[in-house]
């Protein structure tokens, strides 16, 4: 039986060293020589991910629980925890410092309790998960606080780190594929697909110690990576590029993979999570789909009245609800489109080209064909152009540009699929606010606040975040900039002298309460850092509400919604 303690050490150190090389070595080492199922657990664990997919459980704790469970762990009061977390910005150093002061509680920990393997970890994540109605609260803190009274305090670290599914050492998916391959002389790329075909880091660590990788593929009720699309330079780049396509609409809506196994059907969204319960007519319609058993990729897309579709904070709105359900559904319908089959009555058909994969998802779809994404296969740009504007002009977002020969690639954005999409402008924005790094980049500035000019007031209104993607380098150079300009340090928060200038990229503005502008933007990407423009030059208030009112007149001709 391996230790926590074991465990602990090893993230410790892992957090402590920069290289990803240096720190798969680290891993590998730690993996190879564990039994298999604690081999399964700390395969998931290393990367912040609790449970196997194949479970549906998710740990269900937020910071309220895990303080109080610490607080009575450790007999300290929850001012002093949020005083502590207010100094440091990270629950597992908060942890570890409040379990280092313990004050024994009870006799138990006179009698110097066993020390906690990592299967005892897991099964108490189990218990936290697994409690729920009325009284899941008090189970859960519980739980929680049995961990905290039995772990050291390195051990707390990394246990509050996996309550609350951040880990914060550097150590991703791609990390633990080469720790696998590495500790057990496999391919890595045979790792990655048996990842990405069964989205479950536990299990393909079993199958890479027991040489079964290749067994390993799609399995109904267990959701598998989406494939993605690369943006392609333009339409007739990628024409060039493919040759003969298939074109699609690529519709305004969020991605969704169905599962349906008899009469049972569970959905999953983009990222993977459970949202059958929020969408009644989807789980409808796939019940008609003619197959014992099938995997189902699509897009929900909301239409309003006037038949387009609606923005998409709307239907973000009908994927989070839990309550009231069918109500909204009246609000906010959605409407399905299928482009892809993964799986088909018992067997995966990833490996499938796309052609084929059409022609079974529209046979199953017979009695229903308007939930099938339109498609045609050409080789002409002048058809392909024709086809990206009557998708903008419905309101959608552009053409997807697909390799009819291609295999279905869970997980990748590759070349086989290239979407085209109108370019937005840059916005220039005052950086007004920044965060600072965590772990490793703990010195550098990371995140940086973005405030646009309100000509009315001559006020910067804050339109959301941008972190840098930039080199440690560049970003302790731009930390530097910075640091003269810090006004007040609030935690891991700075507030800065407005004074630079930040051109920004981004896929959409939207509306947004969160922030004073009453916009945000959606994936910001810094492009570079206007020393040339002076802080009047700055991007106004009103540009952004011109831009936002051009895109989504895209989608809405008759500008009802822009008020
Ligand atoms: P993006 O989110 O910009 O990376 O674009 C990829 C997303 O476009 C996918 O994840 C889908 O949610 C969405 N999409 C819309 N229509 C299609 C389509 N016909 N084929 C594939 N993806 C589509």
């Amino acid at each position: 039986m391996t230790s926590f303690q074991r465990f602990a050490e090893l993230c410790q150190k892992v957090e402590g060293v920069s290289g990803s090389l240096e720190k798969i070595d680290l891993v590998a080492a730690f993996l190879a020589d564990l039994d298999e199922s604690e081999l399964s657990i700390a395969s998931s664990f290393i990367m912040g991910t609790l449970f196997s997919p194949s479970l549906d459980l998710v740990i269900g704790v937020g910071p309220s629980i895990l303080y109080e469970a610490l607080a009575r762990a450790c007999g300290c009061s929850m001012e002093q925890i949020s005083d502590m977390l207010r100094a440091t910005g990270d629950p597992g150093l908060v942890a570890a410092a409040v379990v280092e002061k313990r004050k024994p509680i009870g006799f138990a920990a006179f009698l110097g309790g066993e020390s906690l393997s990592i299967t005892d970890v897991y099964q108490r994540f189990l218990a936290v998960a697994r409690a729920s109605g009325k009284r899941s609260q008090g189970a859960k803190v519980k739980n929680l606080q049995f961990l905290f009274s039995q772990a050291t305090s390195l051990e707390a670290q990394y246990i509050a780190r996996l309550a609350i599914e951040d880990m914060r050492i550097g150590v991703g998916e791609g990390g633990v594929r080469d720790a696998l391959a590495k500790a057990f002389a496999r391919n890595a790329n045979d790792v990655e697909r048996a990842f990405n075909l069964t989205n479950d880091m536990g299990l393909v660590a079993v199958s890479a110690r027991a040489d079964t990788l290749s067994d390993l593929s799609v399995m109904i009720n267990h959701p598998i990576k989406m494939m993605l699309a690369q943006l392609g330079e333009s339409i007739p780049a990628a024409m060039q590029e493919l040759g003969l396509v298939a074109l699609e609409w690529k519709y305004d809506g969020a991605r969704v993979q169905i599962h349906k196994d008899g009469e049972k059907v569970r959905i999953f969204s983009r990222r993977l999570e459970d949202v059958t319960a929020s969408l009644p007519e989807i789980v409808q319609t796939a019940k008609r789909i003619r197959a014992d058993s099938a995997i189902l990729d699509g897009e929900a897309v909301a239409i309003g009245k006037d038949g387009r579709p609606m923005a998409f904070q709307e239907i973000l709105k009908r994927f989070r609800r839990k309550y009231d359900v069918e109500k909204l559904a009246l609000q906010i319908p959605l409407h399905l489109f299928l482009f892809d089959l993964i799986y088909l009555d018992g067997k995966s058909v990833v490996d499938l080209p796309l052609t084929e994969r059409r022609m079974l998802l529209e046979r199953i779809a017979k009695a229903d064909p308007s939930i099938l994404a339109d498609e045609i296969q050409s080789d002409s740009p002048e058809l392909a152009e024709k086809i990206y504007r009557q998708a903008l002009d419905a309101g959608h977002e552009g053409l997807i540009l697909k390799n009819p020969a291609s295999a279905y690639a869970p997980g990748k954005r590759g070349k086989n699929w290239l979407k085209i999409k109108p370019v937005m402008e840059t916005l220039d924005l005052v950086v007004i606010g920044a965060k600072w790094g965590e772990g490793r980049r703990a010195s550098f500035l990371g995140s940086y606040r973005l405030g646009c000019l309100d000509q009315l007031t001559g006020k910067l209104l804050d339109i959301g975040w941008v972190a840098t993607g930039l080199t440690d380098e560049a970003l302790a150079d731009l930390t530097e900039t910075f640091r003269e300009l810090i006004l007040v340090q609030k935690g891991m928060e700075v507030e800065l002298k407005p004074a630079v200038i930040f051109e920004v990229a981004y896929e959409e503005i939207q509306k947004s309460q969160t922030y004073s502008s009453g916009y945000a933007l959606r994936f910001p990407r810094l492009v570079s850092v206007r020393d040339d423009k002076s802080l009047e030059e700055a991007d106004t208030l009103e540009r952004v509400v011109s831009i936002y009112r051009v895109q989504r007149g895209r989608n809405d001709s008759a500008g009802s919604r822009l008020k």
